[in-house]
C-alpha cells in the first residue's frame, strides 16, 4: 500500500488491527460512520457507541479468579432497512435525550475526529425511555 500509494479499507471488529496497522478508523453503526478518527487517538473516542464498543473488548484473563464478563451493549439493534427518525443508537444509549429522538445528529468536528452525536463525551446516566 505504501509503496504504491494506495488506500486499503479493512473491515474488522479487532481494535488491535486498527491500532497497529491503520492510519485511522471509521466506526460504523446502522450503515453510517458515527465516528472517524486517527488510529493514535482511538482511546479518546467521543461517540457513546464507539466508547461502548471499545469498552466491550475482551480483557486478558486474570491469573486467579473467574474470567471477567464482557461488557455488553444492551437494547435493540435497528433492523436492516428500518426507517429511523433521530439517532439510530437512541434505544441503547444511556446519554439519550429528547433531541436524540427528534433529530438525527450531524457529524461535527472534534479535534482530528468527526463525531455524529448530539452529546459527545456525555457522562453515562440512566434515562427513562418515553
Ligand atoms: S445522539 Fe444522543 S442517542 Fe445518539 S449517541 Fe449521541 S447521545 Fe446517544
Amino acid at each position: 500500500r505504501r509503496d504504491r500509494g494506495l488506500a486499503l479499507v479493512l473491515t474488522t471488529h479487532d481494535r488491535g488491527v486498527v491500532s497497529r496497522g491503520a492510519d485511522g478508523g471509521a466506526f460504523m453503526m446502522a450503515g453510517r460512520a458515527v465516528e472517524t478518527r486517527a488510529a493514535a487517538t482511538l482511546a479518546d473516542a467521543a461517540h457513546p457507541y464507539t466508547r461502548a464498543l471499545l469498552a466491550a473488548r475482551p480483557r486478558r484473563r486474570p491469573l486467579r479468579g473467574p474470567r471477567p464478563r464482557l461488557a455488553e451493549i444492551t437494547g435493540r439493534v435497528p433492523l436492516p432497512g428500518e426507517v429511523i427518525s433521530g439517532c439510530a443508537f437512541a434505544d441503547r444509549c444511556a446519554a439519550m435525550t429528547a433531541l436524540c429522538r427528534r433529530q438525527a445528529p450531524e457529524t461535527q468536528r472534534l479535534g482530528d475526529a468527526g463525531v455524529a452525536c448530539h452529546h459527545p463525551f456525555a457522562p453515562r446516566r440512566e434515562v427513562a425511555l418515553p
